[in-house]
Parts: C-alpha cells; structure tokens; sequence
C-alpha cells in the first residue's frame, strides 16, 4: 500500500504540526505503507519524508521540474521522480497512491485534496481520502463542507467520502476502511 500526503511546504506555527508529519511518516514506514509525496525537503513536506526514512520507509517524491531547484527537492528519498507540470505532478501522485491523507498545509495542499476528491466524485477513481485534523485545523474547512452539502451543492456522499481523523496513527486503518 502506498499513500499519497498533501501537506504544508511551511511548517506553520507550532510545533503539533511537524510532530503530527513526523508521527505519520513513522506510523506508515513502520506498517510498511509507501510514502507518496511532492518530493519536497522543505516545511512538514521534509519532516515526513525524513521520519519515514528515519524508520525504514519507502518514500517517493514527485517534483515538477521547475521546483527541482538545490533548496527545494529533498535528494535524500527513496526515489524522486521529475515531471513536466503541476498537472503531470498531481496525476502521478494519484496514479502511485492507493489512498490519500491531508495535514495541515496551505493552497497547495487544499488544490491537492480537492482535485483527488473531485476526481473520485467524477468515478475516475476509488481511492479514499483522509484529512488529518491536527487541534482542529481543519474545523472552518469540514464546517465550510458542511455548508455546502446543506445548501445543495454537494452531494452527501461526496462530502462522506472525506474522512476525519485525529491521529496519525489511525490514518492508515481510516484508509483501509475505504
Ligand atoms: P502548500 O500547502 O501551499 O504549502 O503546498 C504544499 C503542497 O503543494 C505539497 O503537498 C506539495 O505537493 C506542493 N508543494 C508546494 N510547495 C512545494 C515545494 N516547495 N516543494 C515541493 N512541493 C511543493
């Protein structure tokens, strides 16, 4: 099994964020799930590859050759594969992954997430997503979801289709559940 993680490229304020990344990253090496990520070192990007490499994971980074820039690309994974696009990037990491998982993050994590889910709601996939909610993140987000499913925009199912977890260790078990 392996899981695609969208996550911050920043490591935010505090400090649960990058333990959480570090926690995950462990949590999956250590069951023996592959790692699946934007091929970055930096922010909670760096922090769970290198937990996951730290505990014998394998973690494979997907990185658009335009960001493959000496700061950025994290050269230390297990493989690093280089894209033509953000478009290419995104549907690699969807083609390599049997399920997806959200952590904290910013625009580019949302973008991620989104798209798997709306792929998944267009039946171009099956793949589960779970959003990691680290101190309530993610509240404005899942209430905003909410919203819309109340206003008639998105389907109950769809919005079912993301699942909340608070544990980096029940991540892994949420995503086997489907
Ligand atoms: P953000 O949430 O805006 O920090 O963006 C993080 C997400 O976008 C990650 O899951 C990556 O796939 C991608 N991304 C954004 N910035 C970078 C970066 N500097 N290096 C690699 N990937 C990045």
């Amino acid at each position: 099994m392996r899981v695609a993680v969208f996550l911050g490229s920043s490591m935010g304020r505090a400090e649960k964020y990058a333990t959480a990344a570090r926690a995950l990253g462990r949590c999956l090496a250590e069951a023996g799930a592959g790692v699946v990520y934007g091929g970055g070192r930096v922010g909670l990007m760096g922090v769970l590859a290198d937990a996951a490499l730290a505990a014998g994971g394998e973690v494979i980074g997907v990185i658009p050759a335009a960001m493959m820039t000496a700061e950025v690309a994290h050269h230390g994974i297990t493989r690093l594969e280089v894209v033509d696009s953000m478009h290419a990037r995104k549907a690699r990491m969807a083609e390599l992954a049997d399920g997806f998982a959200a952590l904290p993050g910013g625009l580019g994590t949302l973008e991620e997430l989104f798209e798997v889910l709306t792929w998944r709601q267009l039946g171009l996939h099956v793949k589960p997503a779970v959003l990691l909610d680290v101190g309530d993140f993610w509240a404005g987000l899942l209430s905003f979801l909410d919203a819309q499913v109340a206003e008639g925009f998105v389907r109950a199912a769809n919005r079912a289709a993301l699942r909340r977890v608070t544990d980096p260790a029940d991540v892994l078990a949420a995503l086997r559940a489907g």
